[in-house]
């Protein structure tokens, strides 16, 4: 995030430089903010994205009197600052500890179905996610229903045994529909919690992909389907959704390798962007390396 916080700190230096002065004419404050909005745009922040950052910036320095000697350049800080915070905190948060919980209440297993295309860091999430549950004292069933990739069997689970969950899995090539429902069905007979169930991922969102990730949800009736998305994809991150979105429904979204965008404009714009509650931020390659989505987190990264 550092390019990110350079361009508003720039932004506020500029500008709080002119308020000195005099006070800034509403013809003043548009030519700084397109200049912002530019800056924004170079550091990979969405077109709309950078769009709305800026308007919420321009409302708040609209029609705000500073009296000259005041500090402007902490005004603008403290102005940007709260017109990200206000956009960060519009993002839902989803909690998903109190999920489980609350599905538990009712019945057992609780199903979770992950979708995500190839590298964006979904069997990682799903071990990450796993290793929570477990720590929180749930039982846990792995579900390998991606028959597609080779390797993507034998990683699921090498995740499982280092972690210490349950996995289950099948052949290549064998129905992953099938294989979420042998999951489940070892997990209601053993009295596991929850049942996580990886499914394929393709390099791009394609209408095979679709078609079995529609029957999977068909026979496992998830109570929930988690997109992964990865932060640096931005505007491509966006565009995932609404194929995953269109085909098969989503419920949350988990983000990932928030921690990996050397500009910060990428990740802004897919956490602003995203549009569906975001369960967590993917912020390494380590088992703990998962934080529940938290504007105030978020801005600190910015701000660091
Ligand atoms: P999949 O193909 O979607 O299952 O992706 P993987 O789980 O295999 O992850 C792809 C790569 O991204 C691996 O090298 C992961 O260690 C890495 N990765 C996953 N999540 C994160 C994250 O939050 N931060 C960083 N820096 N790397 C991540």
């Amino acid at each position: 995030f550092s390019k990110i916080k350079k361009v508003l700190q720039d932004f506020a230096q500029q500008i709080s430089e002119a308020i000195l002065y005099r006070t800034l004419s509403e013809k003043e404050i548009d030519e700084y903010c397109n200049n912002l909005f530019i800056q924004l745009i170079e550091s990979d922040v969405a077109y709309d994205v950078a769009e709305k950052i800026v308007n919420e910036i321009k409302q708040q320095l609209m029609g705000k009197k500073i009296r000259r000697g005041d500090d402007a350049k902490n005004y603008i800080d403290t102005a940007v600052e709260k017109s990200l915070e206000e956009m960060l905190k519009g993002v839902g948060t989803f909690k998903l500890m109190n999920f489980v919980k609350s599905v538990l209440a009712k019945e057992k297993p609780v199903k979770i179905m992950f979708m995500g295309v190839n590298g964006v860091g979904k069997t990682t999430t799903i071990a990450k996610i796993a290793h929570i549950l477990k720590t929180n004292g749930f039982k846990v069933v792995v579900a390998a229903a991606d028959t597609f990739r080779a390797g993507a069997q034998e990683q699921l689970k090498k995740h499982a045994e280092r972690i210490g969950v349950t996995f289950i899995g099948g052949r290549y090539g064998s129905d992953p529909a099938a294989i979420a429902f042998d999951a489940i069905v070892y997990a209601q007979k053993n009295n596991f919690d929850v049942v996580l169930i990886d499914t394929a991922g393709r390099m791009h969102v394609d209408i095979d992909l679709m078609n079995e990730l529609r029957k999977v949800a068909r026979v496992v009736k998830p109570h929930l389907k988690l997109l992964v998305l990865d932060a640096l994809t931005g505007n491509d991150a966006l565009e995932q959704l609404k194929g995953f979105e269109e085909a098969v429904g989503v419920d949350v979204v988990v983000l990932t390798k928030v921690d990996a965008d050397a500009n910060g404009g990428a990740a802004l714009t897919t956490i602003i962007g995203v549009g569906k509650p975001i369960a967590y931020l993917g912020v390494g390659q380590g088992y703990n390396d998962l934080i529940e989505y938290d504007p105030a987190i978020v801005l600190k990264m910015l701000f660091r």
